[in-house]
């Protein structure tokens, strides 16, 4: 990466009996769309807050530019935050909400009003700038809070669950927005999230976290595909999670060897180990030869573009499969043999640590 737009240096939180987030390193590139996404309590706010300013470091350093800003109170960070909330001010205008970062610079009147109403245009709230905050839909509202995050021309914006309150069809609605703004707007991006799809869709890179520390950094596309531990399987997409016993760089699953692509991921031989087939990528061997686990059908479920099977793994394990709709009927009870390719058997860590 050339030089980071932020760099996050070993920061670390503590409450007095709680760490809410270990010591932790991450870099954003310019222009990146990074979010950080995990369970409810996995420090994703206490991060974005000492990012803001809005919370103080245990420890750790914080680079803006370059610059290190770790005590720079917040109002002089150039950073613009979003929260779930809207936090928007009720007895001031949707102009004056949006005005308000310049008022605190003391910019001219003129290029105030210059930038908020470009900021009202990009978030097509233009015509409703008179309009008081409760005389907006909650949809209405966060553009408002966009608005206001960007119109000072922040070298940063931070955004904690935007999307939070507003009911599943506005988010979807909000979701592609918030891409649009950001393919527009080039800006650095630092967003917080618990759902995985909504990572997904924005993000150039997701930060996943778990248990107060980072678990994994990785493209979207990385993350579901080479999830490094069974967390990060788990929380990201369904999985299947199959055990056995590493055997000549290949996995041992009772009577049968699944190969792998990873081999640099597996532990030595006899170990045992964790993989992950997603069930898209579970394939019916034409023969009984080809196949790498064996099992019968136990349900399906025919949602006409594609089928679910459950099955049930000779070594008593429950494996999801899904295949394209159509083609011959899938008998429940049957016997069926599956393949995968070594690409998509993928080990796991048992954690990140
Ligand atoms: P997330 O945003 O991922 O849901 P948070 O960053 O809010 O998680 O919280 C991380 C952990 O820190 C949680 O266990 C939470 O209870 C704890 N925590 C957050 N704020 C405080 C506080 N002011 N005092 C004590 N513990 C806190
Ligand atoms: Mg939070």
């Amino acid at each position: 990466m050339t030089r980071p737009k932020l760099d996050i240096r070993g920061v670390t939180k503590r409450y007095s009996e709680a760490t809410a987030l270990q010591p932790t390193s991450l870099q954003v590139a310019p222009g990146e769309f990074l979010t950080l996404l995990g369970p409810s309590g996995s420090g994703k706010t206490t991060l974005l807050m000492m990012i803001a300013g809005l919370t103080e470091t245990s420890g750790g350093e914080i680079l803006l530019d370059g610059k290190e800003i770790t005590r720079t109170p917040a109002y002089q960070r150039e950073i613009g935050v979003v929260f779930q909330n809207y936090a928007l001010f009720p007895h001031l205008s949707v102009f004056e909400n949006v005005a308000f970062p310049l008022r605190m610079r003391k910019r001219p009147e003129a290029e105030l009003k210059a930038a908020v109403g470009r900021a009202l245009e990009l978030v097509r709230l233009g015509h409703l700038a008179t309009r008081l905050p409760r005389e907006l839909s909650g949809g209405q509202q966060q553009r408002v809070a966009f608005a206001r995050a960007i119109v000072f021309d922040p070298q940063l914006v931070l955004m904690d669950e935007p999307l939070g309150a507003l009911d599943k069809k506005l988010r979807d609605e909000l979701k592609l927005e918030i891409r649009k703004l950001h393919a527009e707007l080039k800006k650095t991006i630092v967003y917080v999230t618990h759902d995985q799809d909504e990572a997904m869709l924005l993000s150039d890179r997701v930060c996943l976290m778990n248990e107060a520390r980072v678990e994994q950094v990785d493209a979207p596309v990385a993350l579901y595909e080479r999830p490094r531990t069974r967390f990060a399987a788990s929380f990201v997409g369904e999985s299947n999670l199959i055990t056995g016993i590493v055997e000549d760089g290949r996995v041992r699953v009772g009577e049968r060897l699944l190969a792998t692509a990873h081999g640099d991921r597996l532990p030595a031989s006899d170990q045992p180990v964790t993989v992950l087939i997603r069930p898209e990528r579970l394939r019916l061997a034409p023969t009984p030869q080809a196949a790498c686990l064996q099992g019968k059908v136990v349900d399906v479920i025919d949602l006409g573009s594609v089928r679910r099977l459950s099955i049930l793994g000779d070594d008593g394990a429950g494996l999801t499969m899904t295949v394209l709709g159509g083609g011959q009927p899938i008998e429940i009870g049957g016997d069926v043999w599956l393949m995968a390719a070594a690409e998509d058997v993928v080990p796991l860590m048992e954690s990140a640590s």
